[in-house]
């Protein structure tokens, strides 16, 4: 049984209540290890190793940060078939995926930001007509918290806690409860790349518990958070009165908008990965289809032929397309959603129902599902499902197809497919949303903004953007 420990000061901790959560590996239903149910009480213990240590990493020489951070990149690659295999067994996704995408992206972040700190610069403004010069400093904020969800566990994880480090805070970070293994492997990695004591400290527990004690905590200066749109708004709720410093990136229903004039080939095996990379848990995977009259039905008919021949399996397998679900509360909710949205007209094309698996019966799978519908305001297009399944429907024209996509509360990201130029430039302008990708799905640069409107959160990570939230300015004006 694997029992996973907190990190706090470089040291691996038992929580102080010694409760534990059972961790279930959702590709077989069993238990398979065990996480602290950590309370205020080691959040506290944390804050005030982090704090003590903040004295000197925020003096620490970029330099040295930016070592410790490529050191930490460098030994993730070193360990990617066990991060990659653990990360699988944790959270149900092919083995594949996450050797070729969570692991090697969650040490691209921490070299990315080892990087990119030493290109960090402030402006200085002068002021000749007063013989004056003001200059602006970025200084690191503090102690941070950051929370992260359980879909991309350590590739968010690092993409929160790599900045925050890299701009000279200290962290309190916290994975979620559903896939902590992961982030427990970091916390072996960090110590052994160096980074000093007490800078970063990795707290396990639940949300509703640890939390609760993060986002509440007096000495945490900033929350730096990824997950579901009403725990974003409530972190907002308690976090605002204390004047903490927020990024919430939270819930998308992105559309996905195909043209005729398209490259139709790329565009269907794009539509492919964007519909049911990660079981669809990925929070920019295209769940909305919209296709334009003139091609619908061959897409129609082109797309569930493909969908229906994606494999379901279990993760380790290499030819498993779509492995399992997180957990068994949300299997439950993405059926839900499915039964809703056929009572509300939807028309499954192809999936629609849970799938036994032969030796994995107890494990979370649920076959890819196509739901053609007529109603833009069934909750099926409405609201997140964040699994395996997209919704499908015709438009006529530019307008009517702008029209659908902005209509949601959320606007994290978009695709449109068309070979014009005029269309693409203006469905860019238009989109109400963070991210637009024309021709293509999830081609990320790191240096880029990223985040989204509406329900779909405030504030940007990625770049300098990251650097920004995690610093403070501070304007000096000296006359000379
Ligand atoms: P949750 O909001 O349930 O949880 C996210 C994290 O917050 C977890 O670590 C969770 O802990 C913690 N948490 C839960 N309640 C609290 C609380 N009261 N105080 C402090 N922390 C809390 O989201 P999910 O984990 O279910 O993730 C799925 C959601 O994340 C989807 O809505 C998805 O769209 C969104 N997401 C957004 C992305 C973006 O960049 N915009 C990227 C990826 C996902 P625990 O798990 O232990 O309960």
């Amino acid at each position: 049984m694997l029992v996973l420990k907190n990190l706090i000061n470089n040291n691996l901790e038992d929580p102080i209540s010694k409760e534990w959560i059972d961790n279930i590996n959702p590709s077989n239903g069993s238990i398979y290890g065990k996480i602290p149910n950590s309370s205020l009480d080691d959040v506290n213990t944390a804050c005030a190793f982090a704090k003590k240590a903040f004295e000197n990493w925020s003096v620490t020489s970029v330099n040295k940060r930016s070592e410790i951070l490529i050191k930490i990149a460098n030994l993730i690659e070193e360990n990617l078939d066990t991060l990659a295999k653990a990360e699988s067994i944790d959270s149900g996704k092919p083995l594949a995926l996450a050797k070729t995408v969570d692991i090697p992206r969650s040490a691209q972040n921490f070299r990315f930001f080892g990087h990119a700190i030493t290109q960090f610069s402030s402006d200085s403004h002068d002021m000749a007509h007063e013989a004056a010069i003001n200059y602006t400093l970025r200084q690191p904020l503090g102690v941070v918290g950051c929370i992260s969800p359980w879909n991309l566990p350590l590739y968010l994880f690092s993409w929160k806690i790599a900045p925050a480090l890299a701009a000279g805070n200290c962290v309190i970070a916290k994975p979620s409860e559903v896939t902590p293994v992961t982030a427990f492997l970091l916390s072996e990695i960090c110590i052994k790349a160096g980074l000093p004591q007490g800078v970063l400290n990795i707290i396990h527990g639940k949300g509703t518990h640890t939390g609760e004690a993060i986002i509440n905590h007096p000495d945490i200066k900033a929350i730096s958070f990824t997950g579901g749109t009403q725990t974003g708004a409530h972190i907002a709720k308690t976090a605002a009165p204390l004047f903490k410093k927020l990024s919430l990136e939270l819930g998308g229903k992105n559309p996905n908008i195909i043209f005729a004039d398209c490259d139709y080939n790329q565009m269907l095996e794009t539509t492919l990965r964007s519909s049911f990379s990660n079981q669809g848990q990925i929070c920019l995977c295209g769940s909305r289809i919209y296709v334009e009259k003139t091609i619908y039905e061959q897409f129609k008919t082109d797309f569930v032929q493909r969908v229906s021949q994606l494999i379901v399996g279990p993760p380790e397998n290499n030819e498993s397309d779509l492995g399992a679900v997180v957990s068994l509360p949300h299997k439950e909710k993405i059926l839900k959603h499915i039964s809703k949205a056929q009572n509300e007209g939807g028309v499954i094309l192809t999936g629609g129902h849970a799938i036994s698996i032969p030796n994995h019966e107890e494990g979370y799978y649920i076959a890819p599902t196509v739901i053609e519908i007529q109603n833009h305001d069934c909750s099926i297009v409405q609201e997140e499902v964040f699994g395996p399944v997209v919704t499908l429907m015709p438009f006529y024209n530019e307008q009517q197809a702008l029209d659908y996509a902005n209509d949601t509360n959320y606007g994290l990201a978009a695709t449109v497919w068309t070979n014009n130029l005029n269309r693409a430039m203006n469905f860019s302008h238009k989109l109400k949303c963070g991210i637009v990708w024309v021709n293509t799905w999830m081609l990320r640069d790191l240096r880029t903004p990223f985040g989204g409107t509406k329900n779909s959160g405030v504030g940007r990570e990625g770049g300098f953007e990251a650097l920004k939230f995690f610093t403070e300015t501070k304007n000096v004006c000296i006359k000379y």
